[in-house]
């Protein structure tokens, strides 16, 4: 299996209907190895409702076949082999009329999603590339400081630094009394020496990755005493903290807490363009908001980022022949063309934009795109159409 990066993308967006269906299939893999007997089940239940798609009336003979065969190579192949992806996500594209079969592993799990369509059903992929910053990820305790790198789909431990010993600063034994103090203000001095220590080891290691985040795990107490020690360019790129026991912590426990932590950053940051973009267009700035006005955009090739709200899908109609994007039109309005139909009009759009240099965000925060469902930058004014 290959790792989710651009040239994986752009053969499923470049990808041109054949006239065969196309299977896309998104299965989330869990972190910890104990609910790892659900992978091959829920590769099952995906599966069973294709299957039941099989009957469709839109279906000829051989589209049947060919969506059998993707079902059949899926089980096959695919479903036995995904338990070794933990914490990921994995995804299949497939077209057995057309000879296609792709398989990604993504970074994080997704949610679990079959869609049966003419073209790949790329939203989610699009969704996980797009929160694809590169983090470093630091453990804490006043001893320790394991630092790992986290970008896409690894989370490798970059370094463990091991501070000086450290005398248990509550090991007084026979002392307690008369030294307790003492090794109280030692054991302060030796865990600022071991802070400043391993803040400067993570300034490196995210200079020599060029990680653009930094999360910080550990006891809730020793995190608030470490962060402090980050060196001043460091401090604004501090994306949130987690707690974790570093004495008994495994490798995945750190992978969810990271992504949780990730996930909440990239909320806030949605959030921020979304209300950048409503900004700009109460301000009469180039932008657009609404399906109709978007898909508008979307088909003059105006839209620079292109925010979608959820995993809402619309319906629609697609000319194949000039890339024409629409609602209800049976016949397209600028070949003349007939159109065929799409069950996600928005997935599209999205492929769309990508395919012509701009950007999509997928939008999970709530936000005010809710009411709007799509909202678009533009690089020049496109005219609402419904005024
Ligand atoms: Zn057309």
């Amino acid at each position: 299996m290959t790792v989710v990066f651009q040239d994986v993308v752009d053969p499923l967006v470049r990808y041109r209907p054949s006239g065969a269906p196309v299977l896309s299939l998104y299965v989330p893999i869990p972190y910890e190895p104990g609910e790892l007997k659900g992978v091959e089940a829920r590769f099952t239940d995906l599966l069973k409702s294709v299957r039941e798609q099989l009957d469709s009336e839109e279906l000829d003979h051989d589209a049947r076949e060919s969506l059998r065969s993707d079902i059949k190579r899926i089980a096959d192949e695919v479903a036995p082999e995904a338990g070794r992806y933990k914490g990921r996500g994995v995804a299949v594209f497939a077209c057995h009329e057309a000879n296609f079969f792709e398989q990604v592993v993504l970074p994080r799990p997704v949610r679990d999603r079959a869609v049966v369509d003419a073209t790949p059903y790329v939203r989610p992929l699009l969704a996980v590339l797009d929160e694809s910053h590169r983090y470093c990820v630091v453990v804490v305790d006043r001893e320790h400081a394991w630092i790992y790198e986290f970008f896409m789909d690894q989370l490798e431990e970059s370094e463990k630094a091991h501070g000086r010993a450290l005398r248990d600063p509550n090991y007084a034994g026979g002392w307690q009394g008369w030294k307790e103090d003492t090794t109280h203000h030692k054991a302060q001095l030796l865990a600022r020496r071991h802070y400043r220590e391993a803040a400067a080891r993570v300034d490196e290691v995210m200079r020599r990755t060029g990680a653009e985040l930094l999360i910080v795990g550990g006891h809730p107490e020793t995190v608030a005493e470490f962060l402090p020690f980050l060196p001043h360019q460091l401090q604004p790129k501090v994306a949130g903290t987690f707690t974790v026991d570093p004495a008994t912590m495994s490798p995945g426990q750190i992978r969810q807490r990271a992504d949780e932590v990730a996930s909440a950053f990239e909320r806030r940051e949605e959030e921020q363009l979304v209300a950048e973009t409503f900004e700009r267009l109460a301000s009469g700035g180039f932008a657009a908001a609404g399906l109709q006005w978007c898909l508008l955009a979307v088909n003059e090739h105006a839209v620079q980022l292109l925010l979608v709200h959820d995993d809402e899908q619309v319906p629609g109609r697609v000319s194949d022949r000039c890339g024409w994007l629409g609602l209800d039109e049976e016949d397209c309005p600028v070949c003349g063309e007939p159109t065929r139909r799409t069950a996600d009009v928005i997935d599209e759009m999205a492929t769309a934009v990508i395919d012509t240099g701009g950007r999509v965000e997928q939008v999970y925060a709530d936000t005010e795109l809710d009411r709007h469902v799509v909202a678009a930058r533009l690089r020049f004014p496109v005219p609402d159409p419904r005024s």
